[in-house]
């Protein structure tokens, strides 16, 4: 059977300049700082300028939700899907970044939603930004020079997973793009963009590739009123189908896209694509998320004294939280997103016994009503050793982080998962469910060989979940030697996005030799 590592990508370092380079473009929903929601927007915003930094010349294509400051008018205007779009453009880290100008970008309320539901016009907002962005290259003039027809074009999500289907079906039959690639990265393969048949025609496709986009649902699949006798228009389908390649954002999570538990009904599909599935870590943005330069830590401390810098950035989130000041209790943190995915419910499950444990727990999130009421639950029912912090508060989540020995992560899917990083990098052991990324990052302790950086857990039950817990307080309580070698293993893991760069670059090379 395959396995995870089937699809991990391994690269010589060669640190600093790339060998071979490439003119790469990135299309993408969203882009940290200027537009994020999750994870996609933290990786937009960081591998493009690693890539960037070894050589490449990288542009970065968003819509322009907002009058973004730092970006100007190029002045240059087209016409896609019948409507004229606009570009503004700013060159910052190395990357140029383009924002895409059309009025159906600029809304009162979120990305792809409001308080009344997501937009409606969402499938025309992005099919026009995938277009626009496969312009760019042959009509937009950055720096003096377009970018050309050689370029590789990474489409992110189902927003941009027509992006590989215009190519294929619009440019390359008129001998445009024949030495371009396209690569599609899957960051969550749960919103798929799925749409009624009939929406086909204002694609702009011709008629015969409609059978690319199409996907018939099994009855128990069906959801909404859409779809004819279960069929719809399917965004990440056709991606998945035309694109040169696939990137997923771990090994873990290509493997397990490809098993009905974690495909979605795509499995099979994703499953004889195989040989072209590749999963690339996320690494993490040393600027924000260092111990050594934290601006959010009291205390702020290296591999060379975390020890001490860790119990001092503990005493004082113990005084903040009003905690009895300990400094040998074990501190235990949990932040995350409040719902289904993230596990929150199985925290929940183990506290009463966590509380027979003598420790402190602390957690931060927002989500999921139900949830919430358990986080204040926890913390009225165990007023001197629990909280339950209702919110989104980016400093103390880095406090937290800090000033846990350990940190919970019961995701029951996780395509990444960046807590588990950060913590790593801070010192702190994460107890994980052995999913996804998660699997791929946290490397299960062995005492005898004196490896790993924490503790997964298998399957996905709060009893499995206690189990692994409970064997990491014997760890921290009983053999603090043992315990404090994993802190620095976890220290030492390179999760920067150079490593991850690299591994794009052999996913490149790839995609040159295979021809489309
Ligand atoms: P996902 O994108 O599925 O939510 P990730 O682990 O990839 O999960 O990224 C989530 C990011 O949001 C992390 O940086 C995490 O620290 C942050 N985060 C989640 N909940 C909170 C919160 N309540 N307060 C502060 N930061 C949070």
């Amino acid at each position: 059977a395959a396995t995870a590592s089937d699809h991990t990508v391994e690269t010589t370092p060669t640190p600093g300049t790339a060998t071979t380079t490439y003119n790469i473009v990135f299309i993408t929903s969203e882009v940290a700082p200027w537009s994020k929601t999750g994870g996609l927007g933290d990786v937009c915003g960081s591998l493009p300028p690693a890539l960037a930094s070894r050589g490449h010349r990288v542009l970065v294509v968003a819509p322009r939700y907002a009058a973004y400051p730092e970006a100007s008018d190029t002045g240059k205007r087209i016409t896609v899907l019948d409507v004229e779009v606009g570009f503004f453009h700013t060159h910052i880290k190395g990357v140029d970044w383009v924002f895409v100008d059309h009025p159906s970008y600029q809304r009162v309320g979120g990305l792809y939603a409001d308080a009344f539901g997501v937009y409606g016009d969402n499938q025309f907002r992005y099919a026009l930004l995938s277009l626009a962005a496969l312009e760019m290259p042959l009509q937009l003039e950055l720096n003096g020079s377009l970018y050309g027809q050689d370029c590789v074009f990474i489409a992110n999500d189902w927003h941009a997973s027509l992006v590989p289907v215009y190519l294929a079906a619009k440019y390359r039959p008129h001998a445009v793009y024949t030495d371009a690639r396209s690569i599609l990265a899957i960051h969550n393969l749960r919103h798929q963009g799925v749409f009624p048949p009939s929406s086909y025609a204002m694609l702009g496709l011709p008629g015969n590739w409609y059978g690319a986009l199409e996907w018939q649902y099994p009855p128990h699949m069906r959801q909404g009123s859409y779809e004819e006798e279960g069929r719809a228009v399917n965004t990440m389908k056709a991606g998945i189908s035309t694109a040169d390649r696939v990137v997923t954002v771990s090994p873990g999570y290509a493997w397990e896209i490809q098993t009905p538990e974690g495909g979605w009904g795509m499995e099979e599909m994703l499953a004889s694509r195989a040989y072209a599935l590749n999963g690339v870590l996320n690494g993490i943005d040393g600027a924000e998320w260092s111990p050594e330069s934290d601006p959010h830590l009291p205390r702020r401390y290296g591999r060379s004294n975390f020890s001490r810098g860790k119990a001092e950035n503990k005493a004082t989130l113990q005084r903040e939280l009003g905690l009895p000041e300990r400094p040998n209790v074990p501190l235990i943190g949990f932040i995350g997103r409040l719902d289904f995915q993230k596990g929150a419910d199985l925290v929940l499950a183990v506290v009463p016994w966590l509380m027979q444990q003598d420790v402190q727990l602390v957690c931060l999130g927002t989500g999921d009503p139900g949830l919430e009421a358990g986080m204040r639950w926890m913390e009225s029912s165990y007023p001197d050793a629990a909280r339950g912090w209702v919110g989104f508060n980016v400093p103390m989540s880095h406090k937290i982080t800090a000033a846990a020995d350990l940190l919970l992560m019961p995701s029951r899917f996780e395509p990444c998962g960046l807590n588990q990083l950060y913590a790593m990098a801070y010192g702190t052991v994460p107890v994980a469910h052995a999913t996804g990324g998660l699997r791929d990052t946290v490397l299960p302790f062995d005492p005898w060989k004196g490896t790993g950086t924490g503790w997964t857990s298998s399957p996905c039950t709060a009893e499995a979940f206690q189990a692994a817990l409970g064997t990491a307080l014997v760890t921290l309580r009983e053999h603090p030697d043992s315990f404090r070698a994993l802190q620095l293993r976890g220290m030492e893991r390179d999760s920067s996005w150079d490593a991850a760069a690299r591994q794009y670059e052999q996913i490149f090379a790839w995609a040159k030799l295979d021809q489309p």
